[in-house]
């Protein structure tokens, strides 16, 4: 087999028996390729609606036009690399508030963690890209190569004229998404029309046919080929939510003590077993009908094959196993590779109303929503005994109480505690109800509103409301200084002592705007900028200024001799009047050390 580790192997002779891997499984297995069937159903259509909204988002969010006036982008959301700016809409991020990308990096966390916990791997089966674009690939595939049947006739079929057509076909499909999808994404680094302009014209910068290369040909390969495998193999997700999830986890589930034992066949065949198990070839029963109440997703309607035995509700028909496009059986259990797409619930639900039972045989589901009893398990809820006699000594397996409940028609049973029992079979009532009693699985709120995920919620909205309320305050204005380190100061002919600072000044208007500057400290001090007769200096539009000022306090000033003082640069907007500004020190010559005052 290709790429099994032959080369383990290589060093021990073939015929060797102790060779010690010679009955170890392979280490590799080669791909099986996966066909998913066309499925309907609400989750189907959701999932619709989120492929529709999510790639509606990214495709179309560059060409939004936002007027900011005359100095700045018009693109309502744009990573401007070059003038170090984000632009989304009305918000304007500096590189100085990085903290609001952290923030909201914090909150992307933290909705994962709240998701996981309440809703098991949700973000992995509606909005992940990667399931986006393989749900988009898909459908692609399906509108020209045909539904799984004809897909896999095809990939088994010789390569020939008809298979090379819709082959290429195909690819060239999916190359046309993927390059679009790679062009979409550099939009949001210039300005959309501009750059498309250029990228037709062959004018734009290599960086971006780079980038438009490379994520085409990823999208492609990862999105048409890779599909399943980049869930199973390259995301770490799959590995972290098992950490995430606990037993109150809603995920897609399969309610096995209602299904199983599972049994194939036809329904017009079990509507004759139905009718023999109730005695009379007359009786011509609805498959399930009146089993249980309705909407009881809990209980089987206890099918009664012509052996006798009692099956379940799972008619194992594999439709839920043909729509997965990870390949998995649900009904074996949890598994890492289940993205909980919940296309199986669809795909089960609509054949559990083809045969008249209630819908839900496979679910959104918890842990812990799973019954006390199971089929086949020795069950206290099942132990029967007739009218008027006594319980059975031990329990006995639930199995094979509702198999003799259903094999007696007509028998009466009461409950071990003397409460009537489900009424005997009848030709209204052709099926037992099997399994779990008056258990009833908790409310779906109760698994959503727990401490946990109350708790996620808190933090997510604290952070939220501290971006809103920070994002709201902050200043048009703003400032940084940095006190010149090299030398921390110099002392003048007159003994003076001079500190120099770097400030960096901030105009968020879109107009040139006059900032005066100035200063209070615990001493006397003089404030002068570089280049400047005055203590104004103009800041253009949206653009920082780095402006060198001089503070000078005299020998007889307080601020000469001390070691640090406090001093507080101010600047003030002279057209909105608007004030920032930030503290600092002054250094004196107490501070003084050989190697760095100096006279000037
Ligand atoms: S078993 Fe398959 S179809 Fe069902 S939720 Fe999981 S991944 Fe989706
Ligand atoms: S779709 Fe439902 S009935 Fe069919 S095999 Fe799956 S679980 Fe059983």
């Amino acid at each position: 087999m290709p790429g099994r580790l032959t080369h383990i192997n290589a060093s021990f002779p073939a015929d060797c028996d102790t060779h010690p891997m010679s009955d170890a499984p392979p280490l590799f297995a080669a791909r099986e390729p996966i066909f998913p069937r066309r499925v309907r159903g609400r989750f189907r259509s959701l999932k619709w609606a989120i492929l529709v909204i999510t790639l509606g988002i990214y495709y179309l969010t560059p060409w939004i036009r936002w007027d900011r006036g005359p100095n700045l982008p018009d693109q309502a959301v744009l990573v401007d690399l070059a003038g170090r700016r984000f632009y989304f809409f009305w918000v304007e991020i500096w590189p100085h508030e990085f903290y609001f990308v952290a923030g909201l990096l914090i909150m992307a966390g933290l909705g994962l963690f709240l998701f996981t916990s309440a809703l098991g791997r949700v973000w992995c089966g509606y909005a992940c890209p990667q399931t986006v674009w393989s749900d988009l690939f898909y459908a692609v595939e399906r509108w020209i190569e045909g539904d799984r049947n004809a897909r896999i006739r095809l990939h088994n079929a010789p390569w020939d004229g008809h298979k090379a057509r819709l082959r290429l076909t195909k690819w060239a499909a999916w190359l046309l998404i993927a390059v679009a999808t790679g062009g979409a994404w550099v939009f949001y680094f210039a300005d959309a029309p501009t750059l498309l302009r250029d990228l037709v014209t062959l004018n734009a910068p290599v960086v971006a046919y780079a980038t438009i290369g490379i994520l085409t040909a990823t999208t492609f390969v990862l999105g048409g080929f890779m599909r399943e495998q980049v869930c199973i193999y390259m995301c770490p997700w799959p590995r972290i939510q098992g950490a995430m999830m606990d037993p109150g986890t809603l995920t897609v589930g399969y309610r096995d003590w209602r299904g199983e034992p599972r049994g194939k066949g036809g329904i017009k065949r079990r509507q004759e077993a139905a009718a023999e198990a109730v005695g009379g070839g007359d009786a011509t029963p609805r498959y399930g009908a009146a089993a249980t109440p309705d909407g009881d997703k809990d209980h089987a309607g206890g099918r009664v094959a012509r052996d006798g035995t009692v099956l379940g509700d799972c008619i194992d028909c594999n439709a839920c196993v043909a729509v997965c496009p990870m390949g998995i059986d649900i009904r074996e259990g949890q598994q890492m590779e289940c993205i909980t797409c919940a296309l199986c619930i669809d795909a089960c639900d609509d054949v559990m109303s083809r045969i008249g039972r209630p819908r839900g045989l496979i679910d959104y589901l918890a842990l812990d929503d799973r019954p006390p009893v199971l089929p086949g398990e020795h069950a206290p809820v099942r132990p029967l005994a007739t009218e008027g006699g006594d319980a059975p000594e031990t329990a006995v397996p639930a199995q094979t109480a509702a198999a003799r409940e259903g094999l007696e028609p007509g028998r009466r049973a009461t409950d071990v505690d003397g409460s009537p029992a489900p009424a005997a079979l009848t030709a209204d009532r052709p099926f037992i109800t099997q399994g779990v009693g008056d258990w009833k699985p908790q409310p779906v709120w109760k698994h959503i509103f727990r401490l946990r995920t109350i708790l996620y919620t808190l933090a997510w909205a604290g952070i939220g409301v501290g971006l809103l309320v920070a994002l709201f305050v902050r200043p048009e204005i703003d400032l940084t200084v940095a006190p010149v380190r090299n030398p921390t100061f110099v002392t003048l002919s007159d003994g003076s002592i001079r500190n120099a600072y770097d400030i960096r000044l901030r105009n968020k208007h879109g107009e040139e705007r006059p900032f005066h500057i100035g200063l209070t400290g615990d001493g006397v001090l003089r404030i002068e900028l570089e280049g400047e007769d005055d203590l104004t200096v103009d800041v253009p539009a949206n653009e920082t200024r780095l402006q060198r000022a001089y503070v000078t306090a005299r020998p007889q000033d307080a601020a000469a001799g001390e070691a640090r003082s406090d001093l507080r640069f101010w600047v003030e907007d002279l057209v909105s009047g608007e004030r920032a500004f930030e503290d600092t020190i002054f250094n004196g010559v107490e501070s003084n050390d050989e190697r760095f005052g100096s006279a000037g």
